[in-house]
């Protein structure tokens, strides 16, 4: 390639196709496929004449989901640097940190983050309300937004740096995942064939299911994978629609999904828990949606029980990915996935998987070890950790750290995070599949189960539970249940209830070292 990038070329062509159509839909807010493109494209050139942006320098994104991200993320493709979106939730040290770290040239922020990024000294556009002292405005960098932009000359090469996103830190550090141009443009692939594939499976006629111009609600940020490559790239990829939530709220989603006619909705697990819990579901008009996307987080296999029982004929589908594989790699959809509902389905087809023990030998069907996997949708490496990269990427293998099995078939379990498992007197725990087993039980409305310190067998097994309401339960009654579900050793000995909902983070995770904190105080 010479000029702009796959993702800003498309930008292009669906502006010249259909640029009065919409492409991003924020509160009242409709931005057209064209309007998205010649602001993207003029701050572009902004970047490159007025900060000196050139090939390769890092352009940081600090928003919430607003529609200037997306014009801020595609600006800095074309203008040949790596983006860089941070986290909104971050206090002002850890973006200081997500700044530092990746060595911004520039920071396009939102009015709520721009203060806290003011200290770090690295110039400030800012997106969206007043500018701090010193910043200037999106509109003011802007100026004139024009037709006929000339982008800057930039030479690119598909393997060439794209992106930084950082993982979401819940085992340790978040690391910046450096991600090519190549990752992002196979990106749709996986993604669109994986919903493809779904409601093929869910027995819909696979034209309908391409030829429906799709209208996304997207429930995460983007400034995580799913966010930027389930939903942004792949709708733009795709010529569909995106409507945006400032944040989570399971009733203005059911609002949205009547009003914008909402086709796809994609988040995580607890967004379609949460939506199907929430006491206005059965009062709006849901019938344009059509699938249910979620993944970045363990579902249990309830969670499809209940939308079979809630919003049948729709297709749901379960995908595993990572920061390290810009997004889906695996997903489980239609039949497949009311067949092995606790399995995250088989790889996208460009992905092989594997699964390997400690020494690096692959491990025959069944046979638990830590999934790896392959494909051009893992990223080039971490950005400044040669250690850690060496760690990972072994082989032209990506290490996942999360315990896996594969069957006969080819379809994939995953077994827990290798660092989320319980050994109680050297048997190993999985907290998902305990969670799981709780999830089965009605009052159980989500559960986190955790590792308890313990003098004889180094570590016991405990719950922390929130009920649903209305519904009472004693940790005897749970623990009754759970008898002849799962093995005596795996049962929970110690239950906390907590009002309220568990702390996650906006991936969806549960924060399980503040509910340790929390319930051990330590
Ligand atoms: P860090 O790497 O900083 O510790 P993280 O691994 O949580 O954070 P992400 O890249 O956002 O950061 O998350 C990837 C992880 O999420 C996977 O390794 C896996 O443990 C989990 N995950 C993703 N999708 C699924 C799924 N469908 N089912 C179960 N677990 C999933
Ligand atoms: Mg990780």
């Amino acid at each position: 390639w010479k000029h702009a990038p796959a993702h800003f070329r498309v930008l292009l062509e669906n502006s010249r196709w259909h640029g009065d159509k919409v492409f991003l839909v924020y509160e009242d807010e409709h931005i057209t496929f064209e309007d998205h493109y010649r602001r993207a494209a003029t701050l572009a050139t902004r970047l490159a004449d007025d900060y000196g942006v050139r090939k390769g320098d890092r352009v940081a994104v600090a928003m919430r989901n607003y529609p200037e991200w997306s014009i801020a993320f595609s600006a800095a493709l074309a203008a040949g640097a790596v983006a860089v979106p941070l986290n909104a939730w971050w206090t002002e040290p850890e973006l200081a940190y997500g700044v530092s770290d990746s060595g911004a040239k520039v920071i396009i922020a939102d009015d709520e983050r721009a203060p806290r990024l003011a200290g770090t000294g690295v110039p400030l556009i800012v997106a969206r309300g007043a500018a701090p002292e010193g910043a200037r405005t999106f509109d003011e960098v802007l100026g004139e937004v024009r037709a006929d932009v000339t982008l800057p000359e930039v030479e690119l090469s598909p393997d060439d740096p794209a992106t930084i996103f950082y993982t979401s830190g819940t085992t340790g550090r978040p690391k910046g995942a450096l991600g090519s141009h190549r990752n992002l443009g196979q990106s749709p692939m996986t993604v669109a064939y994986g919903l493809y594939r779904a409601s093929a499976l869910a027995g819909k006629d696979p034209g309908e299911a391409t030829a429906v111009r799709r209208v996304t609600l997207l429930t995460v940020p983007l400034f995580h994978v799913t966010g930027c490559f389930s939903a942004l790239t792949t709708t733009l990829f795709s010529g569909g629609g995106l409507v945006l939530m400032y944040k989570w709220d399971p009733g203005q989603a059911l609002k949205l999904i009547e009003r914008e006619k909402v086709s796809a909705m994609i988040g995580v697990p607890t967004n379609a828990w949460q939506l199907m819990s929430h006491p206005d579901f059965a009062k709006h008009d849901l019938s344009s949606l059509n699938t249910l996307g979620y993944g970045g987080a363990p579902a249990p296999p309830r969670l499809l029980e209940r939308i079979t029982e809630n919003l049948p004929a729709r297709a749901a589908s379960n995908g595993y990915g990572m920061t390290e594989t810009t997004a889906l790699a695996i997903g489980n959809g239609g039949a497949d996935y009311q067949a092995h509902p606790d399995s995250i389905g088989r790889p996208s087809p460009v992905v092989d998987v594997r699964v390997v023990d400690p020494m690096n030998n692959e491990l025959p069907p069944g046979e638990v070890g830590e999934l790896c996997v392959r494909g051009p949708n893992v990223i080039l490496g971490y950005w400044n950790k040669p250690e850690a990269t060496a760690e990972t990427f072994v082989g032209g293998w990506l290490h996942t750290g999360d315990l896996a099995k594969i069957d006969e078939d080819g379809f994939v379990y995953i077994v827990d995070r290798a660092k989320d498992m319980v050994i109680r007197g050297g048997e190993n725990v999985y907290c998902a599949e305990v969670e799981a087993a709780l999830f089965e039980h009605p009052a159980v409305d989500d559960v986190a189960v955790i590792g308890v310190p313990h003098d004889e067998l180094g570590e016991e097994v405990g719950a922390v539970i929130r009920l649903a309401a209305g519904v009472p339960a004693t940790g005897e009654e749970l623990r009754a249940f759970l008898d002849g579900r799962i093995a005596a050793f795996k049962v929970p000995r110690h239950f906390w209830f907590r009002e309220g909902e568990l702390p996650r983070n906006p991936g969806g995770k549960i924060l399980k070292t503040h509910l340790r904190r929390e319930v051990l105080g330590a």
